[in-house]
């Protein structure tokens, strides 16, 4: 009987794997412009962690963690997302004090939710995400945000939605909250169970309702921009401030609190709204904050970081038909006509690969036709046959598979043939390039 897939989980396979690979290669070269640098930490950490980190007010801790005792009876989480693992090796590894601030770290892997799975929302999925730490400039958080949005043009998306908001320092969250409080109090009856226990938990949470009659309540609830202390503001007008003067657009979301508790001041999302009208939710999203590496034993640094799925960024791209470079392709795909030319086909392909050329060699007796198809399926530039003929004179016969030209070559002139065929292809591009 076949077992099939945990629900909520995905296979990434043939063009799909290689839009995966092309998306977080773009994703690094983008970091990497930026100086941050890549960290890898493990994909199970204990509990606490997040319970300190992503807060226990948030439906991920809340309801959404793969949590379980290992055989020595310790609480275990599979990683939620990736945010609490750097700030703990940061802590773990003191590199507060033996690098230069900020500490810039991007990272990618897969994070785990149980989650309701639907469009855009999987169990396990993959985040690409940043964090910068360590310095308290607004700077730092608009470079953060700049990035987020150069990787996504990078990737191909055009009109990105830049949603913004503050959540502004600590005092006037509190303050914010007694007014919500206050206002709540008098429409929560009607409301759904979920903003019942996040009014006891964290009013700010009830924002974030995405049930319609609770969102028409949400509506006529005290705003926090009225709430903000100076300092808060000028803050976030400084952020976008520098938006306006690299043209960045946003839309400012007083609604958007993001579903994790350590954010203070700038929070984000990325939306992107495909030609066929498929929305996923934000691709990506972050924010800065300010007792994330101090609650986990470190000193007062604040960071700011965002992550983006790759699953959402990969099924945008698709619908809008922006994925590039995901067909196979391979240099020589090797014909051997028989069991006798098999041997010389399969010293051919390994002379080609030793010199740097993608070369499959056809290692079972196929007829001509099922070759050339197999070539053709991998994408190949050129055929090479080799049959009775060609063995007795030591030539193979190589077939440009885009013009059908043929020509004959030595073995002994081999690769000195595939060096001038992929310089000449080169500068060929370089000539479409230059015009
Ligand atoms: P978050 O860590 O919740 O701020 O999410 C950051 C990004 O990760 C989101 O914008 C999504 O692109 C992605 N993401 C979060 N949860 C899921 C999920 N269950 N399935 C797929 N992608 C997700």
């Amino acid at each position: 009987m076949e077992i099939n897939l945990p629900k909520g989980t995905h296979d990434v396979i043939l063009d799909e794997a290689r839009a995966y690979d092309r998306i977080e290669t773009v994703f690094k070269a983008a970091a990497d412009l930026y100086g941050f640098n890549e960290m890898r930490t493990p994909v199970i950490e204990h509990t606490e962690l997040f319970v300190r980190s992503v807060g226990d007010s948030s439906d991920i801790v809340r309801k959404e963690m793969y949590t379980f005792k290992d055989k020595g009876d310790r609480s275990i989480t599979l990683r939620p997302e990736l945010t609490a693992g750097i700030m703990r090796s940061i802590v773990n590894n003191k590199l507060y004090a033996t690098q230069d601030l900020p500490l810039k770290a991007y990272y990618v892997g897969p994070a785990f939710r149980y989650e309701r799975p639907q469009l855009g929302r999987y169990r396990q999925f993959n985040q690409f995400g940043v964090e910068a730490v360590g310095v308290t400039s607004p700077y730092s958080d608009a470079e953060v945000i700049m990035l987020g949005f150069n990787a996504l043009k990078m990737l191909g998306f055009e009109d990105i939605t830049l949603k913004i908001n503050t959540l502004g320092d600590e005092a006037s969250r509190n303050n914010y909250r007694v007014a919500l409080k206050e206002y709540f109090a008098h429409h929560l009856e009607g409301m759904c169970e979920d903003c019942k226990v996040r009014y006891e938990v964290n009013p700010l949470r009830i924002l974030d309702c995405k049930v319609p009659e609770d969102q028409k309540i949400v509506e006529g609830a005290p705003k926090m921009s009225n709430y903000l202390s100076p300092e808060a503001k000028d803050r976030f007008d400084a952020i976008l401030a520098l938006l306006d003067a690299f043209s960045v657009p946003y839309e400012i979301d007083e609604n958007l609190v993001r579903g994790l508790d350590y954010y203070s001041h700038v929070v984000f999302e990325y939306h992107y709204t495909t030609k066929k009208g498929v929305n996923v939710g934000a691709m990506g999203a972050g924010g800065h904050y300010d007792n994330l590496i101090s609650d986990l034993g470190g000193p007062a640094l604040s960071g700011v970081g965002f992550a983006c799925g790759i699953e959402r960024v990969y099924a945008l791209l698709k619908d809008d038909e922006l994925l590039v470079d995901t067909k196979e392709t391979t240099d020589f795909y090797v014909m051997p006509m028989g069991e006798e030319a098999l041997q010389d086909g399969f010293m051919v392909g390994a002379a080609l690969r030793a010199a740097g050329y993608r070369t499959e060699v056809c290692l079972e007796n196929k007829n001509f036709k099922t070759m050339f198809k197999r070539a053709e399926r991998k994408g190949s530039r050129f055929a090479i046959i080799i049959g009775d003929d060609e063995i007795k004179t030591e030539t193979v016969t190589m077939k440009n598979m885009a013009t059908q030209e043929q020509f004959k070559v030595a073995y002994g002139d081999l690769i000195a043939k595939a060096d001038e065929l992929f310089d000449l292809e080169d500068e060929e591009h370089h000539h479409h390039h230059e015009e």
